[in-house]
């Protein structure tokens, strides 16, 4: 399993090398840490975020590749799981997603469930309820090992998001092993490694290359009857934007009109402003990087239910198409989606998701998981490479609205990325997605 890790630990002498044997022994074990019991609150009409402390102590004082999180398993009774999303956070306060609105209208329950890195019955948003068996989280676990001491309080946080329905965590176990979540490489190229990193075929400036993963998109959306009572006329549909370049995509605030604010995480921090963004674009000097900044967007703090972070401004637009004899007619257009630029789960080659365009990406491509992106903070958001940004059908604002008395028939779908042509990438004729869907709950 472990075939692509590498372990960098240089051994100098024989004493050294009992202690470190001794260490491991110690550590190899596999250890869990639950909590039982809670009752989860309903929505509030306000954000709220429900948190469940989970202790750890005795463990190895760095979680990373080679001891750390392993697995974290679920077990909660919701008649409506679709109102919840459940995060995981570690002492040190990096948060990962485990389950964000998942289960559709009516899923009840997870019952069972078990989030691993590589979970073999796929990921958790193509999943069924409740759940039982072993999901690829919403987010990547293995930004929790990332060297942190995980001794002290982990917490669960919980969210509910919509009235009418509570529940109840019967158990959340958090186990820690030497199968830590890691994400398999061929190269370790990272920021912090440029000498494990490619140039591109044109040079060495590595851009990033945004697409729509075609895969959910084509399984989740779902339309509703114009005169529904809760999304009239609404048509909500999944979308992740993958990054199939040879760079991040990398942004963070302009610092000279933030007043250098965003140093540090910046996430909780809630402002009113739109601030202008700068890109970061990566180049490979020998064997190290280099990079540059370019002037882009706008990022603001998003307020709806579910997000209560910085969103980036007009990052998608959702078409209907008609072709009239021989002819493209835009029949609907939504307003401009926003979104939160993180890498919420990786393209791999073992994943239906990974087949783009005809070509299956993963793990093999060159600088595959370059820069990590995981807080939808002001401080710095992106996308790495071979990493995608996924936004479910469930999530607030991620639909297109439907006229009144709009049309039944077939249609042409058409998602853009970045339609206003903000930022820099190596490809920009591939940032629109089309699919023909069928409307058939309206007029
Ligand atoms: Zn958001």
């Amino acid at each position: 399993m472990n075939l692509f890790f590498y372990h960098n630990r240089s051994v100098k002498t024989p004493v050294v090398f009992g202690i470190i044997l001794l260490m491991w022994t110690i550590s190899a074990q596999a250890q869990t840490f639950s909590k039982q019991n809670v009752k989860l609150y309903d929505y509030f009409n306000t954000f709220f975020i429900q948190e469940i402390p989970v202790k750890v102590n005795g463990l190895p004082l760095k979680a990373d590749s080679v001891y750390g999180l392993e697995k974290v398993k679920l077990t909660l009774h919701h008649k409506r799981i679709s109102d919840l999303k459940i995060q995981l956070q570690a002492p040190n306060g990096t948060t990962v997603w485990l389950t964000n609105r998942n289960g559709g209208l009516e899923g009840k329950d997870y019952i069972e469930t078990c989030f691993r890195q590589y979970g073999k019955d796929g990921l958790v948003n193509t999943g069924k309820p409740p759940f039982t068996g072993e999901y690829i989280p919403d987010g990547q676990i293995t930004y929790l090992n990332n060297g942190s001491d995980p001794n002290g309080e982990w917490k669960l946080l919980v969210e509910d998001l919509k009235s009418g329905e509570e529940g109840f965590l019967d158990s959340i176990e958090i186990t820690f092993s030497d199968k830590p979540a890691f994400m398999r490489q061929k190269k370790y190229c990272s920021l912090e490694n440029p000498g494990q990193c490619s140039c591109g075929i044109k040079g060495c400036e590595l851009l990033p290359d945004l697409v729509v993963v075609p895969y959910f998109t084509q399984k989740q959306y779902q339309e509703f009857a114009f005169d529904d009572q809760v999304y009239p006329g609404q048509l909500k549909i999944s979308v992740a934007i993958g990054n199939i370049g040879m760079g991040p995509l990398e942004v963070s605030p302009d610092t000279l009109l933030t007043g250098g604010c965003c140093t540090i995480d910046s996430s909780k921090t809630k402002t009113d402003k739109r601030y202008q963004l700068l890109q970061k674009i990566y180049s490979k000097s020998g064997s190290s990087f280099t990079s540059r900044t370019q002037k882009t967007g706008t990022i603001y703090f998003e307020n709806k239910p579910g997000h209560q972070h910085y969103h980036v401004d007009d990052w998608i637009e959702m078409r209907l198409i008609k072709i009239i004899k021989g002819k493209r007619k835009l029949m609907c257009k939504g307003s401009k989606v926003s979104y939160c630029l993180f890498t919420t789960g990786m393209l791999y080659e073992g994943n239906q998701s990974s087949l783009i365009n005809g070509k299956v990406f993963g793990s093999h491509m060159l600088n595959y998981g370059l820069g990590n992106y995981y807080a939808c903070s002001l401080a710095k958001q992106g996308i790495s490479v071979g990493g995608y940004d996924y936004y479910g059908l469930m999530y607030e604002g991620q639909y297109l609205q439907l006229p009144k008395g709009f049309k039944n028939g077939n249609y042409i779908l058409e998602i853009e990325i970045d339609p206003e042509h903000k930022y820099v990438e190596s490809n920009v004729r591939n940032n629109t997605f089309s699919m023909s869907i069928k409307i058939e709950k309206q007029n």
